[in-house]
């Protein structure tokens, strides 16, 4: 995996945990020299991926559409301009094909709403066959409990075809989920499915 797209929130939490740890996972990916493609933004846990892969010399490349790169954050625009490559785009629509394009694999680590957007966005494009790409969920601190717990519901009700029960690759540890995504095997995508299977 040369470069992953990494998708965080864009908040603070009081919490600091949250901060060192998007600080950290950056830290970590540049030291085994993949490159992070990320939402473009100096806010966060967003804005301390990209500060921790910059300090170990790693590339960050950004992706933010125009309207949030202008947009005035607290002290500022939201565009962090210390990013390897800055991209502005049009819009969500192309900055998150731009997001899988640009990027070998999808790695979610806590955020909000705008986190889940994109990573049930990788998750139901890896299902349909637009990439074939690994998905991995960082559940640190055991945030992302409730969000497991509601996929294996999703799974049990049918609402997950088989084939697709292991597009989330979830794991406490970063290193055991980076090897998990390295070692990722492509499944057969609805796209490639006969009517009679789905
Ligand atoms: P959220 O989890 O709601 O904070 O949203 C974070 C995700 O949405 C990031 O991965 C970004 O791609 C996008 N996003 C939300 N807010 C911003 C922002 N202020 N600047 C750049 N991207 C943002």
């Amino acid at each position: 995996m040369k470069r992953l797209a990494v998708y965080c929130g864009s908040a603070s939490p009081a919490d600091p945990r949250y901060l060192e740890l998007a600080h950290t996972v950056g830290v970590e990916l540049a030291k085994r020299g993949i490159g992070v493609v990320y939402g473009g933004g100096r806010l966060g846990l967003m804005g301390a991926v990209a500060k921790g892969a910059l300090e170990q010399g790693g590339e960050v490349i950004g992706v933010i559409p125009e309207a949030l790169a202008g947009a005035a954050g607290r002290g500022g625009e939201v565009a962090n301009h210390d990013c390897t490559q800055l991209h502005i785009v049009a819009d969500m629509h192309e900055r998150k094909a731009a997001f899988t394009r640009l990027s070998d694999g999808f790695l979610t680590i806590p955020g909000g709403v705008g986190t889940m957007d994109e990573l049930w966005e990788a998750v139901s494009w890896a299902q349909l066959g637009y990439h074939a790409k690994p998905v991995g969920l960082l559940n640190a601190f055991g945030f992302y409990d409730h969000l497991i717990a509601f996929n294996s519901q999703m799974i049990a009700t049918g609402f997950v075809r088989p084939a697709h029960q292991g597009i989330i690759m979830a794991e406490s540890e970063l290193d055991l989920l980076l090897a998990r995504m390295a070692a990722h095997e492509p499944h057969t995508p609805i796209f490639a499915m006969k009517s009679s299977e789905l």
